[in-house]
């Protein structure tokens, strides 16, 4: 699985990382940075649940 995430449309909000700190961080400027560029199988639930969050759907998950 693979996360994009979309850094144009990132607001900051933080929530995915809150759902999923081991998927999602946020940088310096406050726009998210995907820890996984495969996301580890073990991983794959939280992914998506933090993906699910996002306010302004900047999170997309493909397989
Ligand atoms: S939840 Fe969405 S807007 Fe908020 S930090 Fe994550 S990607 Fe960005």
């Amino acid at each position: 699985m693979q996360v994009h995430a979309d850094r144009d449309k990132c607001e900051g909000h933080g929530l995915c990382a809150d759902v999923a700190p081991e998927v999602f961080e946020l940088d310096d400027d406050a726009v998210v940075v995907v820890l996984h560029e495969q996301v580890p199988s073990a991983l794959e639930r939280k992914a998506e649940a933090g993906a699910r969050v996002c306010p302004v759907a900047a999170l997309r998950v493909s397989t």
